[in-house]
């Protein structure tokens, strides 16, 4: 087991003349047996980071460490990690026994009955024990999958390097791996990075998750920490579905100023913007309710689109009844599946001042978050 440390690390590619920065500037430290989920959007540097720690790429600047051990020269073979990829690598002329212990042979001079050994029981770990000797076309893709992560067990590696390894299973499977490779994962103790641009993976497997955009970090901190005390706008836009509400208001005084409402707003919110008076109040739609009574921050508001989902209603307000609503302010809220709201209804909405997020619209930066213990208070954690 061990723990890593990036510092600095930067990658660019030459295109032609073009230099892409793939990944930038990117700092952060992983705890000895802490699973890291990095996730972003297409692009954003995912892999090309995975693969700099696996030392399949080499790093342009900046350190990387395994135990306080600078490894950017290390070989990959010799660097003592575990790769599991989406497209499962596994070869297809061996055994699903040959295909778990060709490495073992390889980088070891464990006897064959060891190595037999240690392949049988990760096999009853994986409840794979009755598919050793099949091929890996004989076996399904959740079945390759847990080959190809018993491949990486066996080697019993310091770190696990995961790259959207359940991306080719259908949803079913694909919640079942989630939970079972976070009990293997918390079982065996290994440090793991496991990247994904899932966000439900993001929010449910990992002890923090980093998040990665156009190459640089946004934000390193657990999952309810990064949903509820988002660092900026791009980190409460990329987690939560439906996605946050944002709107551009301006400071006027104690009022927030946006195009179809206003909002008064608290000395202790105030404290918080400074001298900026340009702003993004962003809402989450869990954190809307369909209220009876008036007041300063409830809104006249019309049904657009009802989406029952069953547990809960997904509801598509507009703010102004005689706009085209293609084109109106929206404001989405989730509400309770029980709550009939229909089309065109008109319903009171309250933006709760203690969940509202306010953003720098020049910079992003969030300065003022709704505060974890509240959210954790209303939805009774
Ligand atoms: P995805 O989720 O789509 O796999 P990602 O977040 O893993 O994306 P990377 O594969 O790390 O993103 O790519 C980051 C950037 O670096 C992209 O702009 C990509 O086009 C570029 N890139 C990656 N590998 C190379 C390469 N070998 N040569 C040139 N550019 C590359």
């Amino acid at each position: 087991m061990a723990t890593l440390e990036l510092d600095s690390i930067t990658k660019t590619f030459q295109d032609g003349d073009e230099e892409i920065v793939a990944v930038d500037d990117v700092s952060m430290s992983i705890d000895d047996g802490e699973f890291l989920v990095v996730v972003g959007p297409s692009g954003c540097g995912k892999s090309t980071t995975l693969r700099m720690i696996a030392g399949l790429e080499t790093i342009t600047a900046g350190t990387l460490s395994i135990d306080d051990r600078v490894v950017n020269d290390v070989k990959s073979q010799n660097r003592n990690i575990a790769m599991v990829f989406q497209s499962y690598a596994l070869y297809p002329h061996m055994s699903v026994r040959q295909n778990m212990s060709f490495g073992l042979e390889e980088s070891t001079d464990l006897p064959d009955d060891e190595i037999n050994q240690m392949v049988s029981e990760t096999g009853e770990m994986l409840g794979i024990s009755e598919l050793l000797d099949r091929k890996p076309t004989d076996l399904s893709g959740g079945q390759q999958q847990r080959v190809a992560l018993g491949r990486a067990i066996v080697r019993d590696p310091e770190v696990f390097l995961m790259d959207e390894p359940l991306s080719n299973l259908d949803a079913k499977l694909r919640a079942e791996m989630r939970t079972e490779l976070q009990r293997l994962q918390n079982n065996l103790g290994v440090t793991t990075v496991y990247v994904t641009h899932d966000q439900t993976e993001a929010m449910t497997m990992g002890d923090r998750i980093a998040i990665l955009d156009a190459g640089e970090l946004q934000q390193v901190a657990t999952p309810l920490e990064c949903y509820h005390e988002p660092a900026n706008q791009f980190v409460a836009s990329f987690l939560g579905e439906p996605s946050m509400n944002f709107f551009d208001v301006t400071l006027e005084g104690d009022r927030l100023v946006a195009d179809v409402f206003e909002y008064p707003i608290d000395e202790d919110v105030r404290s918080d913007l400074g001298d900026v008076t340009d702003l993004v109040l962003g809402i989450r739609p869990e954190a809307v309710e369909l209220v009876d009574e008036a007041g300063d921050h409830e809104f006249e508001t019309t049904v657009d689109v009802v989406e029952p989902m069953g547990d809960e209603n997904t509801v598509y307000l507009h703010f102004d009844p005689d706009a085209d609503p293609e084109h109106a302010e929206a404001l989405v809220a989730t509400i309770d599946g029980f709550n009939r709201v229909s089309e065109g209804n008109t319903v009171t909405a309250r933006i709760p001042e203690d969940a509202v997020h306010l953003f720098d619209r020049a910079t992003g930066e969030a300065l003022h978050n709704r505060s974890m213990e509240d959210a954790a208070e209303q939805i009774d954690l």
